[in-house]
């Protein structure tokens, strides 16, 4: 199809400006945006003229009255404006610096309290006697009101129309702009560039939901004409954004679900009992039901595309040997990928008993192969000789050459981004894909970031496990738990360690560990067998470490988080983490899984003194549940999902306006209307959905999220 023109052409007026405006406009042709403006908000990622319509408010203060000093009610978040009539750093006791600035609005004084901020004095010093607005929250103090956590922002010019006596934006900042100029800036494209924006939306999905134009929704979002106005602004925003999403996650989906586009596997008749032959124990329910759902994708004619959830220890690898059983049966090759060689060599061992009984011809491919070695691996996969290539995710990166590729499993996605397929289709191969994840990703996420993808979990742990014990203990009872560890240990058991974070360097992260283990080799533990595993270790020495240890001959491995996911030792039964506080939970709730992996009762101890709320929060969620799903939600709750994911790695695109916590509600509707668009009309071919397609397009571009022909 005929690609439409999108940018308008441009008439160049020789050595002037360009005469057409377009959103696509530098935002330097702005009024108010001069040079050093535009150079500025490069730091914000905007660059043209539609970032700047789309920088939306982090929040609004309204101005349309100010609360009266002498009215506010302790803990009430309050803006006021009054003048500046006293600047000083008060001495205390402590360490912390505290900066006081007296504010009079004529009804009252009150006093900004910043901490630790001592370069403030001489800032408000030289504003001395003049207006400020500030916002925060009210506390009562010994002499009159206080007011903490405070923003504020000076008043250049009296009464000016953007920043008094309305719903005034507050606008995510960097250093060199401030509030005053950026709504400048805003309302001046708002004025002359925002009335050629096109609106993607198809008008009857509008219609129908009732959602506000795009060129008042704008307005209204930056500077609302009321509370109304502003809610019904952002709906319409938040609403497109979400909508837009869900759009290029159905087109995926499309490409995906084309009939032809998979393999068609036969489900051999025998081999689900050779399966059951080959492991050492009985399939759980759950197991059983994930099978059988993999069994449906791969013997259909469109490609699988299936997201395996299963907490820690739930048995996910089983799972994944029955669909590279049924693609070696098929004649086709299966590759399984892990995010570090350790995880990579992990699945090689754990697969080899079961992989050798059903005849399985597997290698395993990691960069720390010597080069004949891995030349030799190269050769047996392009001829097809090896059925089961193991490795990381280098596999599908370097020169691989399978000659059949039926099957890639990936395993701990969310270190891989769900890209991958790209990369696999750019090298021509076009192979059934199995997502593992231990990770439990709550449902607004699937619906968002993995929408494309079906989804199974396992919900059920192997029988007879024992719940890990959790007990969170302060530093100061640390000796009395190595004393704990050291009885488990002359029972026969063996004991984790894990360092305290340190998030500065990988270096830093080593010698911490290195620290922590000639500490306990002197001082706790002289008479047993300590083991040290970091990062910087060679993969060789990371090897016969982790070999050593699941032989039983270390009693204590002292590591970092590379241990993190996947390990399986079951005769290790103690993991105790240092310092437990600077963890993130689901990095904590990973750690915690390395032990409950076998028939003895197992601990967790977290070892650390809270000091936020937060923190507190963390550890308590963790004694208080193994529930991965319940932490997962918690810890999407305390961080935030950029966090969770990290917005890059998951290949989300950024969410400008739209909270997938929040806007669950709205979420749901923009996906019904998304899916339905793309059934009435599979590639956006209307002449109505013109704006849709080039604003996709331009959504889409190096993102590869999906493809709009
Ligand atoms: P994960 O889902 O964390 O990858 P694994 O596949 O590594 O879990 O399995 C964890 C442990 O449980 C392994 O030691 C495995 O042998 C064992 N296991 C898996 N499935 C079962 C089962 N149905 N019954 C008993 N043990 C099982
Ligand atoms: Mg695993």
């Amino acid at each position: 199809m005929a690609q439409r023109q999108t940018a308008p052409v441009r008439f160049e007026a020789s050595g002037a400006k360009s005469t057409y405006k377009s959103l696509d406009s530098p935002a330097q042709y702005v009024k108010g945006v001069g040079e050093r403006l535009a150079n500025v908000l490069t730091k914000l990622d905007i660059y043209n003229v539609r970032d700047l319509l789309f920088h939306f408010p982090r929040r609004y203060e309204d101005r349309t009255q100010f609360r009266r000093i002498a009215q506010l009610r302790e803990g009430e978040w309050a803006t006021i404006s009054g003048k500046i009539v006293a600047v000083d750093n008060v001495p205390t006791r402590s360490r912390v610096k505290i900066t006081k600035v007296a504010i009079d609005d004529g009804s009252g004084v009150a006093n900004l309290v910043y901490f630790n901020q001592p370069y403030l004095r001489e800032r408000f010093r030289k504003l001395y006697g003049k207006q400020i607005v500030a916002y925060g929250q009210a506390q009562g103090a010994r002499w009159g009101i206080e007011l903490t956590s405070v923003e504020w922002e000076e008043l250049r010019e009296e009464g000016d129309p953007l920043s008094f006596g309305r719903i005034v934006p507050i606008y995510p900042l960097t250093e060199g702009v401030g509030q005053g100029s950026l709504r400048k800036a805003i309302n001046n494209a708002l004025e002359t560039y925002a009335p050629l924006a096109q609106d993607a939306l198809p008008k009857e999905v509008a219609r129908k939901h009732r959602l506000m134009d795009l060129l008042p929704a704008l307005r209204n979002v930056h500077f609302p004409e009321s509370e109304e106005a502003k809610r019904e602004a952002e709906r319409r925003m938040i609403f497109e954004e979400l909508f837009m999403l869900q759009v290029a996650l159905g087109l995926r989906k499309r490409d995906q679900d084309q009939p032809g586009c998979g393999i068609r596997f036969a489900v051999p008749p025998e081999y689900r009992e050779e399966l059951r032959a080959a492991l050492p124990f009985t399939l759980t329910k759950a197991q059983e039901r994930v099978i059988r759902e993999i069994e449906a994708d791969m013997s259909s004619p469109s490609c699988m595309n299936r997201l395996l959830q299963g907490d820690v220890g739930s048995g996910k690898t089983a799972v994944a040997l029955a669909a590279i059983l049924m693609a070696v049966k098929n004649g086709y090759q299966a590759a399984l990928m892990a995010p570090t060689e350790i995880l990579a060599e992990q699945h090689y061992l754990t697969l080899e008993d079961a992989a050798n009984k059903l005849g399985i011809k597997h290698d395993l491919l990691i960069g720390s192969l010597r080069a004949k070695a891995k030349r030799e691996v190269y050769e047996r996969v392009a001829s097809g000789e090896t059925q089961l290539l193991i490795g990381t995710h280098a596999l599908i990166q370097e020169g691989v050459d399978f000659r059949n590729l039926g099957l890639a499993i990936i395993d701990e996605q969310h270190r891989f981004g769900v890209l991958q397929r790209a990369a696999l289709i750019q090298k021509g191969l076009n192979p059934d894909i199995l997502v593992m994840t231990a990770t439990p990703i709550p449902r607004t996420l699937t619906l968002t970031v993995y929408g494309d993808l079906e989804i199974s979990v396992i919900d059920e742990l192997p029988e007879g496990r024992k719940p890990i014990k959790t007990h969170w203990k302060s530093s100061t009872e640390r000796l009395r738990v190595y004393e704990a560890a050291r009885k488990l240990i002359q029972e026969g058991r063996q004991v984790y360690v894990v360092c305290p974070l340190i998030e500065e360097s990988e270096k830093l992260q080593a010698r911490a560990a290195t620290e922590l283990a000639e500490h306990l080799r002197n001082e706790v533990f002289p008479d047993l067998r300590l083991g040290l595993l970091h990062g910087q270790m060679k993969t060789q020495e990371k090897d016969d470490m982790m070999a050593r240890f699941r032989a039983g001959e270390i009693d204590v491995l002292v590591s970092t988080t590379v241990i993190e996911v996947g390990v399986d030792v079951p005769n290790a039964t103690v993991m105790i983490i240092e310092d437990a506080d600077r963890f993130g939970l689901a990095q904590l709730h990973q750690l915690r899984g390395r032990v409950g992996r076998g028939g003895h009762q197992s601990y967790c101890i977290l070892v650390g003194d809270a000091a936020t709320d937060e923190a507190r929060q963390r550890l308590r969620t963790l004694t208080e549940t193994g529930d991965g799903f319940i932490i997962a939600e918690e810890d999407l709750k305390l961080r935030g999902p950029g966090e969770f994911y990290g917005t890059r790695q998951s290949g989300m695109p950024e969410l400008k306006i739209a909270n997938i916590f929040r806007d669950v509600p709205i979420l749901e509707l923009a996906r019904k209307e998304a899916f339905e668009l793309i059934e009435k009309d599979p590639s956006l071919a209307g002449p109505e959905h013109g704006p849709l397609r080039e604003e996709l397009q331009r959504k889409l571009r190096g993102l590869q999220l999906a493809t709009v022909s």
